[in-house]
């Protein structure tokens, strides 16, 4: 898959929209008025959940530029709840999030990585 071009408009049929509208299958595992979460297809570690929120946001940049500050605390709550949902705070747990090409980012939804349920090691292999 192409990475995703930050700057682009978004596109109300990538994948995620389409999960959140369940065109298509996940498997979720938390949902509010704000957010869903579900498994990752292609888990890299023993959890490894999305968090995305409802509101259609290309990238954390365009979500931190637009939405209302009732819809940040709502995301950044459920990203919480999530964790603790999954009783992932006491061993603890790691938030990846790609922004565009030099990020890594593939899907043009906003979504962030919880991952959790082994020691994580470094954040990134030195280059
Ligand atoms: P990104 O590289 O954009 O931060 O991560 C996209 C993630 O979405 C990848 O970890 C990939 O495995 C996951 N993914 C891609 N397509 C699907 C899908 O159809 N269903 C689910 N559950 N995950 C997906």
């Amino acid at each position: 898959m192409q990475p995703v071009d930050p700057t682009q408009p978004y596109d109300p049929d990538n994948i995620f929209a389409r999960i959140l509208r369940d065109e298509i299958p996940s498997t979720r595992v938390y949902e509010d008025e704000w957010a869903i979460a579900f498994h990752d297809i292609a888990p890299v570690a023993p959890v490894h959940v999305l968090v995305i929120p409802r509101g259609a946001y290309v990238s954390w940049d365009d979500f931190s530029d637009r939405a209302p500050a009732e819809e940040v605390a709502g995301f950044v709550r459920a990203v919480g709840n999530v964790a603790r949902q999954l009783g992932l705070v006491e061993q603890g747990y790691r938030l990846i999030n790609n922004i565009g090409p030099d990020g890594g980012q593939i899907v043009p939804h906003l979504h962030v990585h919880l991952l959790g349920g082994r020691v994580m090691g470094p954040m990134l292999t030195p280059q």
